[in-house]
């Protein structure tokens, strides 16, 4: 393996610094040619001052401007962009080998897209840009030689766990008859169901066995995180919605498994430590060190699975009308969900109403065809304004 040379989209974020762990531990494998962030002035400084990357880029202007100046006082060569033709540029670069994908939500929709237009390989943990492109995206992915690898560590642990030689976006192999996707439950796996009207942001983002920023955090309290990863998991592999179990296993060791028609069931396993998913796509086809504490079999003991309780999780209730409605819905069912979320950690709504909005936006869109990315974008802006009028319906908390 050459040096290759990284792009990291959402370089501050809790992939993006992970990412750059695991690069900072293997510094002969990578270069970093781009960092791009939001607007994180401290952390991307001090990021540009570790790793020297080529360019910087922050899609707020303001910031991009005092990281220019502090960057310039500090004597850093490194060039930084904030408009978003440059970091279209910067995602399709041709001395670029991979490219990140750690931004969250729709904003991460047209970069990723444009990785795949120019045959990068993607490390894909935006996972919201696939669930509202589906097969736009695998297609594109597909037609120009680039290629997408899981770092959702469930999707990792399934390609892991795959035939040798699979590559996601392939026919699912015929000796696999399903797959499964574990989950841990989230935070209130146990709480008791009369408490949920008054749980708190700081409650939801406090997640049990994995560090991640908030968006993630509490789609993982509501399982809303489990319906994009099902929905993830079907154009990735290929397979059927009917063909992904989901169950709960609060523990966090299994990541995922493959059933196999012979019977055998294989899983990968490790910390729940995103590190290691990050390293394996890094260097697939071979494997790097992470720097991940080793798994310890006897203190994570006993393993359990358990069934999921709809009642808990009523967002995992949406699953099959949006998989049956098609597309349209997959990004209706995003775009309300990212209101939600956010209004939700503004203590503009309660937790409860996390459910109610998506499925008052749900009902209240038509199907429609998607063919292309403008279509994408279409809906996606409609269903985000027709979710903030909703919100003004939704009690206040
Ligand atoms: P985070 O909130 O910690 O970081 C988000 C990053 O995106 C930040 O660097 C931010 O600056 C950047 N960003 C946001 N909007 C942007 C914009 N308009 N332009 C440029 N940059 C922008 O989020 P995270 O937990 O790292 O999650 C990132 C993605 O990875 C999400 O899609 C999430 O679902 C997925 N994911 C995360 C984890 C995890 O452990 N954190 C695990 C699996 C999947
Ligand atoms: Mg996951």
């Amino acid at each position: 393996m050459g040096i290759q040379a990284v792009v990291i989209l959402g370089s501050t974020g809790s992939i993006g610094r992970q990412t750059l762990s695991v690069i900072q531990n293997n510094p002969d494998n990578f270069s970093i040619f781009a960092l791009v962030a939001k607007s994180s002035v401290d952390i991307l400084l001090q990021q540009c001052c570790d790793y020297n990357p080529r360019y910087a880029y922050l899609s707020d202007s303001v910031s991009a401007a005092l990281l220019r100046s502090r960057l310039k006082a500090a004597g850093s060569k490194t060039e930084v962009l904030s408009s978003n033709a440059d970091l279209l540029a910067l995602c399709a670069a041709a001395e670029v080998d991979i490219v990140v994908a750690g931004i969250v939500g729709a904003a991460g929709l047209l970069p990723t897209f444009t990785a795949a237009k120019a045959g990068k390989r993607i490390l894909l943990a935006n996972k919201e840009s696939l669930v509202m492109t589906g097969e736009i995206l695998m297609n594109t992915v597909q037609q120009n030689g680039a290629q997408i690898l899981p770092v959702d560590s469930e999707h990792n642990a399934i390609f892991q766990s795959m035939p040798a030689g699979f590559v996601p976006g392939h026919d699912l192999p015929a000796s696999v008859s399903s797959v499964v996707l574990t989950a841990s439950g989230g935070p209130f796996l146990n709480s008791p169901l009369s408490e949920f009207p008054s749980i708190t942001p700081e409650q939801a983002v406090a997640h049990p066995k994995w560090s991640m920023g908030r968006k993630i955090s509490v789609d993982s309290a509501t399982m809303m995180n489990k319906v994009l990863e099902v929905i993830e998991a079907h154009y990735l592999f290929s397979v059927p919605v009917s063909g992904i179990e989901v169950l709960i296993h609060p523990q966090s060791v299994v990541h995922s498994m493959v059933r196999y028609h012979d019977g055998s069931v294989i899983s990968q396993m490790g910390m729940p430590d995103m590190k290691i998913p990050i390293a394996h796509c890094l260097a697939w086809p071979t494997r790097i060190k992470s720097m991940a504490q080793p798994l310890n079999l006897f203190t994570s003991s006993p393993l359990t699975f358990q069934t999921l309780c709809c009642q808990r999780y009523p967002c995992f209730t949406l699953i099959n009308s949006v998989v049956a409605a098609g597309q349209s819905a997959m990004i209706v069912l995003n775009a309300a969900n990212e209101i939600a979320v956010a209004a939700f950690l503004e203590k503009r709504i309660s937790y409860d109403n996390i459910f109610r909005l998506i499925d008052s936006v749900l009902q209240n869109i038509a199907v429609s065809t998607v063919n292309n990315i403008d279509d994408v974008l279409a809906i996606d802006a409609r269903a985000r304004a027709l979710s903030v009028q909703n919100l003004k319906d939704i009690t206040i908390v």
